[in-house]
């Protein structure tokens, strides 16, 4: 061993005491620590205790001996290296060999030259610590190639192993050893066969490692005995390659457990987010293949934040806990009746669930199924002596209807979600590309538009109507504006559609038909006649009574004689429930309102429910005036509009008109009022009442010069537009 010694210890024995004496005396200036003994018995006996490094033994002793010392301290596990050496009497040829036989490791001849026996002592125990290294180190190669898994072959760059490490052990089926002097490749499944040679030969020709796995399939009596091997090809010099074999199975068997893991929420015990996307993914190019379906409906518990708030995390969790579970059960209920097929629950974030249910299901059920899932919010949680009230909000999304890929769907779900939340909660909605907005900029506009609604902060502007015939300002159409601190004019087709979404529509209209009211007031007290405005209005009114009367009693209260407002509605609206539409337009005339059908033939409105719309005028939708002057087709379809409403005794208004040529086409096809840019933008109430009093002024100075004779057009040529 490498432990560096002070002094090596020197264990002389012999019967001759004057020897002793000259060892005690020659050997200690040498740096030897001599320990000497007179006879056989008391040497082993002190050596039983304590090995020396060295011991020096004369072959003749009286009772058992030198030959018989050796052959026992031999026979010891820890005898067997140590360096000893013989004194046999000169030319004693006959001792010499017998002390070779019984395992000394040198001789020295009597009378021993002291000079010289020091160098040899030293030289011999020199050796001997040199083998004691060399021993040491194969003994910890071995332990070291015992102690890795690995089997390692030495593969000469003909394929050929020639040597193999890491002894029998069974790492490819058969011992290592065994495919010495043969193919490497006789290790290895000739599925992997090329994989291999072609790693091997890039691996010694470009000296670089790399590996490659591969699978021993399992034998035919033991079905599980089916491994998993990785294979490295480490440079060895010249071409040949060292090949490292390691069984991976437990390690893949270990990482399939991790992501099993990764893949499971461990507060539900349900399947998490990163599941459920790789589990969509799959069934989309399922579905895509089979051109199945599926339905994803999208929970997200209503005020759940509260609970956490107010009562911590831990009856939070527990909380979530149990809806999980409560809706485990209703789920396996619903399989176990058949009313549902194949499902999947998985819980996503914080307080949101999404559940897949396979295709069977998508016609019959999802209504119910959505009911369902409703249903099983409404008993109480119960948590540590508390009774917790929860609902979710569900949104709906359908493969492939609303969406056809994994991100889509569940965007659109959520969306719907959303739509869900804002429309009350505890409801349920299906999606619908008109919730198109972001959908959580969506939730943050819809809190910011019910305050704008609630402190009246949207305005009117207004779009002046022009008579055709003469050219008279016959009237306004109010348009809503919303000034949004953050981003500006927000486009009413924007925050219209998203107050549609909800209830808010109702309090939009409501402060609408207000301003509208109050404006036209107002013009009046400046002492300009007023001029009907039409007011778009939603139509949600018609499914809530309480909202058409309000509507009434605004105008009621105003004072305003009948036809001062009138209501614009568009076609899709009407159409949407006709026995509706009739009876509360017929409201709506009853309480004094004139009616207008707006966007009109863009709603498929037949003829046969014209007639029984009790209305007063139609406006041809901007897209078929755009094209008038070019399209013969929307041409045609303005002029049958336009003969359409007259027989039918209605006024006819084109809207969107940009150009004097469309003017034009549309004066000589008889239409009865137009507006659009050619004859004015929508501005504001200012502007407008400017514009009013300044075609009030033109209508009198007509009518004075006119007053002798009466030609045809009482104000001439338009107005000019406000500055
Ligand atoms: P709409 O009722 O068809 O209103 C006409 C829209 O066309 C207005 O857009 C108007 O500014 C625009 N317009 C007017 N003349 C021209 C023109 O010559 N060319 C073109 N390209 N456009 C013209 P706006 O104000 O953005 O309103 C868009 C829609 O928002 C309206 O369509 C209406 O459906 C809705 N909306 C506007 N104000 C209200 C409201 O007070 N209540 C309700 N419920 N809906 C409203
Ligand atoms: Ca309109
Ligand atoms: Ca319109």
């Amino acid at each position: 061993m490498n432990t560096p010694r002070a002094a090596a210890r020197v264990v002389v024995v012999d019967d001759d005491q004057i020897l002793l004496a000259l060892a005690e005396e020659t050997l200690p200036p040498s740096g030897f620590h001599v320990t000497s003994f007179a006879d056989g018995e008391s040497a082993l006996a002190a050596l039983e205790r304590a090995l020396p490094d060295l011991l020096l033994l004369d072959v003749s002793l009286g009772g058992i001996d030198g030959f018989e010392v050796c052959r026992r301290i031999r026979a010891r596990a820890d005898g067997r290296d140590l360096p000893i050496i013989m004194a046999t009497g000169k030319d004693d040829a006959a001792s010499i060999s017998r002390a070779f036989e019984v395992g000394a490791t040198d001789f020295v001849t009597k009378p021993v030259n002291w000079a010289l026996l020091q160098h040899r002592l030293r030289y011999v125990l020199r050796n001997s610590r040199n083998v004691d290294d060399l021993r040491w180190s194969e003994a910890r190669n071995a332990a070291l190639l015992q102690a890795i898994p690995d089997a390692i072959l030495l593969v000469a760059p003909d394929g050929i192993v020639v040597h193999s490490f890491g002894g029998d052990r069974d790492v490819l089926g058969l011992p290592a050893s065994a495919v010495v002097a043969r193919s490497w490749l006789d290790c290895l499944p000739p599925a992997a066969h090329e994989t291999a040679e072609s790693q091997r030969i890039a691996c010694g020709t470009s000296g670089k490692p790399g590996s490659f796995e591969f699978e021993r399939p399992a034998s035919a009596h033991d079905p599980g005995s089916a491994r998993i091997f990785e294979c490295r090809c480490l440079p060895n010099g010249s071409d040949g390659v060292l090949a490292v074999f390691r069984d991976v199975t437990e390690k893949r068997l270990a990482e399939a457990r991790i992501e099993r893991l990764a893949y499971f929420d461990t507060l539900s015990g349900l399947p998490n987010r990163e599941w459920l996307l790789e589990h969509l993914r799959q069934l989309v190019d399922q579905s895509h293949r089979a051109g199945g379906r599926f339905v994803l409906h999208y929970m997200d518990l209503d005020q759940f934040k509260r609970i956490n708030d107010s009562l911590g995390h831990a009856t939070g969790d527990a909380v979530l806990r149990m809806v999980a579970e409560r809706l485990g059960a209703l789920l396996r209920r619903l399989q176990d009746q058949g009313e549902i097929g194949d499902w999947r629950l998985a819980r996503i974030g914080g307080d949101e669930f999404v559940l897949v249910t396979a295709p069977a299901d998508v016609e019959a059920a999802p209504d119910s199924l959505a009911a369902a899932l409703l249903q099983a919010f409404v008993a109480p949680f119960e948590h540590c002596g508390y009774e917790l009230h929860l609902s979710p909000s569900i949104g709906i999304a359908k493969y492939p209807l609303h969406g056809e890929d994994v991100d889509s769907l569940m965007k659109n779900a959520d969306t719907a979600m959303y739509r869900a939340k804002s429309s009350g909660r505890n409801t349920v909605s299906e999606y619908a590309p008109s919730m198109n907005m972001r959908s959580r900029y969506r939730l943050s506009l819809e809190a910011e538009l019910r305050r704008a609604v609630e402190a009246a902060e949207l305005i009117l502007h207004f779009q002046p109507k022009y008579a055709l015939r003469d050219g008279r300002l016959v009237g306004a159409e109010a348009l809503v504006r919303w000034n949004h601190a953050r981003d500006g004019a927000v486009s009413p087709g924007v925050f219209v559609a998203l107050a549609e979404e909800t209830d808010l529509i109702l309090q939009l209209d409501r402060l609408i038909l207000q301003q509208a009211i109050a404006h036209h007031d107002a013009w009046r007290a400046r002492g300009v006649p007023g001029i009907p405005i039409a007011v778009n209005l939603s139509g949600r009114e018609f499914t809530r009574p309480r909202a058409m009367l309000e509507l009434g009693d605004l105008l009621a209260a105003s004072g305003l004689a009948p036809g001062s407002i009138e209501i614009e509605l568009t076609e899709g609206v009407l159409m949407q429930d006709v026995p509706l539409a009739q009876q509360s337009l017929s409201g709506l005339k009853e309480m004094g309102f004139t009616i207008a059908i707006d966007d009109f033939g863009t709603g498929y409105s037949s003829l046969a429910y014209l007639k029984k719309f009790p209305i007063d005028a139609l406006k041809i939708d901007q897209s078929f005036v755009r094209d008038i002057t070019t399209d013969l087709g929307d041409a045609a379809i303005v002029r049958s509009v336009i003969g359409l409403g007259h027989n039918l005794g209605l006024s006819v208004v084109a809207e969107g008109v940009e150009t004097p040529g469309q003017a034009a086409i549309l004066q000589a096809e008889g239409c009865d009022v137009a507006q659009g840019f050619h004859f004015g933008r929508p501005c504001d109430a200012e502007s407008f009442l400017r514009l009013l009093q300044h075609s009030f002024a033109a209508a009198i100075r007509t009518t004075v010069a006119d007053e002798p004779g009466t030609r045809g057009a009482r104000y001439g040529t338009r107005p000019a537009p406000p500055a």
